[in-house]
């Protein structure tokens, strides 16, 4: 079978010992299978992306020995492709528009009458459905008072259906998870709905989300192994969910352990003295990290 990964990082800092390990053990996976190693720079939020921080990912992956097969794909070149699957789905009636604010979904969330604590899910507070049967008139682009929001009831609801009466969702976990799930991670309409919600495929300031364009980039790039943090675990379900939507093939993913700090801590892109930079400065070898990183 073929093997094609890649390496997504985002140029809002230097890049730490966290993203050597997930980038080595990508680029060590791909090299055993005999398969290809590629990099995405995720640049979407160019209020938080700097040029130097990206000439610095070029510069560590070649100090680190990681080559990647060009092209090399920018997020911030494909605004137009996001657009038009967020045009697809508005299409498809798959979306709404929502004009609340974080403080809106937190209120309704802790109103009495919802008697239940506030539920974070991997997008933040699980979304209450306050705009949901608003019906409000919009075109699917961005708009400075809302996002779209997947309705996510109706989803799974018509994949139930599709599936004849099985309402599950599932993917191929080669890694492992948070708390240890590894093989085939299944997870149904309920899970959906109760612990995801209508999580936003857009924002307020462009036509895309994370989820979003991770999901288009890695089918355009022919990734058949995500391999990742754990942190990105349960935002899994999401991508699932967006692939079956928009016909788009679910690779095998492979969730890997975080690289923690002394005091058991996850590093940060703002741990400057964890970055890469820092350690080759102070006479480190790609050998050493390796070392450090457990590889
Ligand atoms: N750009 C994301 C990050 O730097 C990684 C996304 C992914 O691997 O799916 O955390
Ligand atoms: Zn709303």
């Amino acid at each position: 079978m073929a093997f094609v990964t890649r390496f997504a990082p985002s140029p809002t800092g230097p890049l730490h010992l966290g993203h050597a390990y997930s980038a080595m053990l990508a680029h060590d996976m791909a090299q055993a299978a005999g398969g290809t190693f590629l990099l995405r720079i995720e640049d979407i939020d160019q209020s938080r992306c700097r040029p130097e921080w990206e000439a610095q990912i070029y510069d560590d992956l070649q100090w680190l020995g990681l080559s990647c097969q060009q092209p090399v794909l920018r997020q911030s070149q494909r605004q137009h492709i996001y657009a038009a699957a967020l045009n697809r789905l508005w299409a498809q009636d798959r979306l709404f528009l929502c004009t609340c604010n974080r403080r809106d979904i937190l209120q309704a969330l802790s109103a009495p009458q919802e008697g239940v604590p506030a539920n974070f899910g991997p997008d933040g507070p699980i979304y209450p459905g306050t705009c949901r049967d608003k019906q409000i008139h919009s075109a699917a682009s961005p708009r400075p008072d809302g996002v779209l929001r997947l309705r996510m009831d109706q989803i799974t609801a018509d994949h139930a259906a599709m599936q004849s009466g099985s309402d599950g969702f599932s993917f191929q976990e080669d890694g492992s998870g948070p708390a240890g799930e590894t093989g085939l991670i299944r997870f149904d309409a309920r899970y959906l709905c109760d612990h995801i919600g209508d999580i936003a495929v857009c924002r307020r300031d462009m036509a895309t989300s994370y989820h979003l364009s991770v999901v288009l980039d890695d089918a355009a790039q022919g990734v058949t192994h995500v391999v990742r943090g754990q942190d990105l675990f349960e935002a899994t379900k999401i991508h699932v969910t967006l692939q079956w939507l928009l016909g788009l093939p679910t690779p095998i993913y492979h969730h890997h352990s975080l690289i923690r700090d002394d005091q058991g801590k996850r590093l940060a892109k703002r741990d400057d003295a964890r970055a890469l930079s820092r350690y080759r400065a102070e006479g480190a070898t790609p050998a050493d990290i390796r070392r450090m990183v457990g590889l």
